[in-house]
């Protein structure tokens, strides 16, 4: 067996990771970036929010290249729906949070999930073992949705 496809039969989180989300809201804000909306989650986010499409689209969202992304703040990089630590649209969140961190930028190695935990203490105080097999299922869910949205 190669070694690229004993890492995928058995990958180095194959006993899982230790991970519970304090809800500290770190991920939300403090350098800037992009939280991907796709057409789908634009309309469930409207709605929660009883809006237009269009009127969400014109207080909430910036147009990069031909994808969207919520606003942030300048200053601090606050997401647009981060208030008091806390995410206003947290039942309808796109996609890209609700999967953070099974992220693949922070899957590939143990460094990069160490890297991902200097920016995220759930990682850092660990909790709870979530297991590869809820791990593989959100990274996949996060790959697809790429992968279709954009
Ligand atoms: S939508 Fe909510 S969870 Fe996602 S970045 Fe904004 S505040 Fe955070
Ligand atoms: S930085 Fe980590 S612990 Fe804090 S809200 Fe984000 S996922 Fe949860």
């Amino acid at each position: 067996m190669t070694e690229s496809k004993l890492k995928v039969v058995n990958p180095w989180y194959h006993r899982g990771l230790d991970f519970k989300c304090t809800e500290c809201g770190k991920c939300c804000t403090g350098s800037p970036g992009h939280t991907w909306v796709s057409e789908d989650e634009i309309v469930a986010l409207a709605a929660y929010l009883k809006l237009s499409s269009d009127e969400f689209g014109q207080k909430y969202l910036r147009k990069v290249g031909s994808r969207y992304s919520l606003l942030e703040n300048p200053v601090n990089y606050d997401c647009v729906f981060l208030k008091d630590n806390k995410c206003r649209v947290y039942p309808v969140r796109p996609t890209q949070c609700r999967t953070y961190p099974w992220w693949l930028q922070n899957l590939t190695s143990e460094e990069a999930w160490q890297k991902a935990a200097s920016n995220c203490e759930g990682i850092q105080k660990g909790g709870e073992t979530v297991p590869c097999e809820k791990i593989e299922e959100a990274l996949a869910r996060q790959m697809q949705y790429e992968k279709n949205s954009f």
